[in-house]
């Protein structure tokens, strides 16, 4: 395996060889207690480097630089965020190697995919909110009362925090920095402790952009101090959470205390299904990705593969061929497809999981096992597929974050929209089928934020993402959502 790894950037090895700090009003800075903590390489199992663990107090600092830095950024002309923001995402191209392989190296993910596809989504998202400062306009309302102009404004909401999780942290990064600071709003985050680096990256090129000391903070530490901090602050207006359901409540609940605004991407437990109808090859091979990417480590995961009874075995056979066929290794081997878990407690849990649906009397069609030789210091896990699923098994019910694969039997469309609705989740879903009508009822049948017809994963920074039910509320992505970071204000004047 050693020999075809990619070989690190000079860049990357400067950067990982020094003591890592939390961006405060401009400054580098270390943890006001001084401690600090290791981020692991999941492929290897070995420290990168080590980071501030910023606690309350730390997030009381940089909760005060951005609300210092609050009414100059808000106050600059649109065209001037947007050549600064256009300027941000010029250094994120120009950096694009560079961020791939950190993200690759604290991750774990394969190379090819953090380059071509995690880095440009993150691009595209910083320059779809770079255009947007000029484009956010109010209206003029038509009132029944004589003599009056009313009309509304759009204005920032202040000082917001950000908490990000570690399966796609660029991305979950961006998303929520473009449209904080295209409105007009100071910003804190805090990202996964697992994946601090492409942050600190980030912040530094925002710096270098020319982005004001204190409009971008970054605060790396632990979610119960420092994340907890963040959500329960006083000063802070609203919080962008993306992460699991059990903390995504713990956050609706403190951030009570003052009424910030809260908007929560959280679990999911998708269905993928598949009716006889469809191109049965293709759908097969997007139910494969569709579980797999990211090794499993994705909120969209079609975690659950509903498959007409006409054509399971067909797809079934397919998929475990396809399965025992992908390349499982060091993200930094080009060839490879999926790289490790993030960290050893996840590898337990989802192992775990597999044990589950063993003892529940689940079929293991191929995978369940952990990878020893080169491999054994990382996380890694096989592909694993389950058939003869049934809906009230814990493999079907609960979010495994893993990959593992779920395939369960259905006879009719009625029964599958039940069955696939049954769930306390409601992010994505997908179907497969060639019927036009079907395609259609389907879509509006199911309970997610999401649901992709003949094709599956499939982002745009144009198109509002998010869920329903327990995985969450708000939607992130779009033009929409800068109703969630702006405050909408009516004006009444008295012309007559
Ligand atoms: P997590 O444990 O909820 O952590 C997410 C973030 O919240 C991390 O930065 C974490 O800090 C922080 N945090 C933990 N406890 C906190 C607290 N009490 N107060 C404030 N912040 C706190 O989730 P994860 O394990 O990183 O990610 C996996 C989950 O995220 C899955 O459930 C997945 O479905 C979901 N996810 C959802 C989406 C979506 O868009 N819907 C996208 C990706 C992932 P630490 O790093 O220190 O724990
Ligand atoms: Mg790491």
């Amino acid at each position: 395996m050693t020999d075809s790894l990619i070989p690190i950037l000079p860049s990357v090895q400067t950067f990982l060889a020094r003591a890592q700090k939390l961006l405060i009003g401009g400054e580098w800075l270390p943890a006001a207690s001084g401690e600090t903590f290791a981020t692991l390489n999941p492929a290897t199992g070995q420290p990168l480097t080590r980071c501030a663990a910023g606690d309350k107090a730390d997030v009381d600092r940089a909760v005060a630089a951005a609300r210092a830095a609050f009414s100059a950024w808000a106050a600059l002309m649109p065209a001037q965020r947007e050549r600064l923001l256009h300027r941000f995402a010029d250094l994120m191209e120009a950096h694009k190697e560079e961020l791939a392989q950190l993200e690759t190296l604290d991750n774990g993910k394969p190379f090819n995919v953090a380059f071509n596809v995690e880095i440009n989504v993150a691009i595209g998202q910083m320059r779809f909110y770079a255009g947007l400062p000029t484009k956010i306009t109010g209206e003029t309302y038509p009132v029944s009362s004589p003599g009056f102009l009313v009309y509304t404004r759009r204005e920032p909401v202040g000082v917001c925090g950000a908490i990000t999780p570690w399966n796609y942290s660029l991305v979950m990064a961006t998303q929520k920095i473009g449209p904080a600071l295209a409105a007009g709003n100071t910003l804190v985050l805090k990202p996964a402790e697992q994946t601090p680096l492409t942050a600190i990256r980030l912040a530094e090129l925002a710096l270098e952009a020319g982005i004001p000391p204190g409009v971008f903070n970054v605060v790396t530490g632990f979610g119960e101090t420092a994340g907890a901090a963040l959500t329960a602050h006083y000063d802070v207006d609203k919080v962008a959470f993306t992460g699991s359901t059990e903390v995504g409540k713990a956050i609706a609940r403190s951030a009570a205390g003052n009424l910030k605004h809260v908007s929560l991407e959280l679990g999911g437990k998708s269905p993928l299904i598949i009716f006889d109808d469809a191109d049965v090859a293709a759908a097969s091979e997007a139910a494969l990705w569709a579980i797999f990417a990211n090794s499993g480590q994705n909120c969209v995961a079609g975690s659950r593969l509903f498959v007409q009874a006409t054509v399971y075995d067909q797809v079934l056979a397919a998929l475990a061929e396809k399965a025992r066929a992908l390349k499982v290794g060091s993200g930094l081997d080009r060839s490879v497809q999926l790289g490790p878990l993030i960290s050893q407690v996840q590898l337990e849990r989802v192992m775990g999981y597999v044990g589950q649906g063993a003892a529940q009397g689940a079929a293991l069609v191929t995978g369940g096992e952990r990878l020893g030789g080169d491999l054994a210091g990382g996380y890694f896990l096989q592909p694993t597929i389950f058939a003869d699923v049934r809906d009230e098994m814990k493999i079907a019910a609960e979010e495994i974050f893993g990959p593992v694969l779920s395939v369960l039997s259905f006879e009719s469309e009625d029964e599958v929209i039940r069955r696939a609705n049954a769930t306390r989740f409601g992010l994505a879903a997908g179907v497969w089928t060639n019927h036009l009508g079907r395609a259609h009822r389907m879509a509006a049948a199911l309970k997610a934020g999401v649901v992709w017809i003949n094709t599956y994963d499939w982002f745009d920074p144009s198109v509002p993402f998010g869920g329903m039910g327990e995985s969450g509320y708000g939607r992130e992505l779009g033009a929409d959502v800068m109703d969630m970071y702006t405050e909408l204000k009516s004006v009444w004047v008295k012309i007559e």
